[in-house]
């Protein structure tokens, strides 16, 4: 078993790169990827946890960019962490984030709600997020957890919420592309909520032109419908099949477990293969190279 898609403390996950790699070794999955928003922070420290095991892990991202006003998630395997310009790339992401933080603090302090960005800064150990807002409004008792934190304040329809400036999905892939790994859109379901008439094959179909290499068809919050149709979609554009948990820890996303999501999901290590050959096709690698991390 495989799990594609988690959080640690780098970005906003509750649990340091360490824990996160201790838990899928207790849950015997054989491969992870850490895909850390915007930030390849805890990469160096899961490879370390991880050494003296049998868990390979697999160095990813989970970028984000915007699809006709929308936030698409584009997830990053493979990826070469020490890749200089692929790091530059990163802090422009992570400055955008640190551009609308203060917005959001204010529009909070307006709403007479006094919390500090020194405050939520503490809460965070690399990326500071909306996740860490949450926090520190609930805190301070403005409200009573993560999830109501976003609904009246930090959700797209919050009253403090302030939208990040985000890349196109082509610039996603090409970062990616550049750093030696494979794209993979992450979650499509998610782009469903704002865009409920999205026909999959449509966008699908226009990201594979621009570089897409795989689909996260199998994921937490996808129901069984929509990982068929995912599947369907991606068997038939020549695109990697995916699968993630979305991790975040205990509080952050209740209820998801590493490996097994809400406690059903169960990704075969023959999709690892899928993802392999795609970087294969990607790069020009011959059939006898594998990326360095799974070696
Ligand atoms: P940011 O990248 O700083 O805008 O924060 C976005 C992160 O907030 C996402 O990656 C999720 O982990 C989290 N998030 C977004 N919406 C919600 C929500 N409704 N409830 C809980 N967490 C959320
Ligand atoms: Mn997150
Ligand atoms: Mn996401
Ligand atoms: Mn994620």
């Amino acid at each position: 078993m495989i799990d594609l898609h988690m959080h640690s403390t780098s970005s906003d996950g509750e649990w340091r790169p360490t824990a996160v790699v201790n838990e899928a070794v207790r849950r015997k999955l054989t491969a992870i990827a850490l895909t850390d928003h915007d930030t390849i922070g805890g990469i160096a420290e899961a490879r370390s946890a991880a050494k003296d095991t049998s868990l390979r892990v697999i160095p990813g991202v989970e970028l984000s960019t915007d699809y006709g006003g929308t936030s698409l998630h584009v997830l990053g395997y493979f990826v070469d962490d020490e890749c200089p310009e692929f790091r530059a790339r990163l802090e422009l992401a992570q400055q955008a984030r640190d551009a609308r933080n203060p917005l959001i603090i204010e529009r909070l302090n307006a709403l007479g709600i006094a919390i500090t960005l020194e405050q939520v800064a503490k809460l965070a150990d690399g990326v500071i997020g909306r996740p860490h807002i949450a926090q520190a409004l609930v805190s301070a008792g403005a409200a009573k957890d993560i999830r109501s934190a976003f609904d009246k304040f930090l959700g797209e329809q919050g009253k403090a919420y302030f939208p990040k400036k985000r890349i196109p999905p082509r610039a996603a892939f090409k970062w990616i592309h550049d750093a030696g790994g494979v794209a993979v859109v992450a979650h499509p379901r998610t782009l469903r909520y704002k865009m409920p008439k999205l026909k999959y094959g449509d966008c699908i179909g226009r990201w594979a032109l621009e570089g897409l290499d795989g689909v996260e068809c199998h994921y937490s919050g996808h129901d069984p419908a929509t990982v068929k149709e995912l599947v369907q979609i991606a068997k038939r554009m020549n695109l990697a099949i995916t699968g993630g948990s979305d991790f975040h820890g205990p509080n952050v996303r209740k209820g998801v477990q590493i490996g097994v999501g809400y406690g059903s999901m169960n990704i075969p290590d023959s999709l690892l293969d899928g993802l392999v050959e795609a970087w294969r096709k990607r790069h020009g690698h011959s059939a006898s190279e594998s990326p360095a991390c799974l070696q």
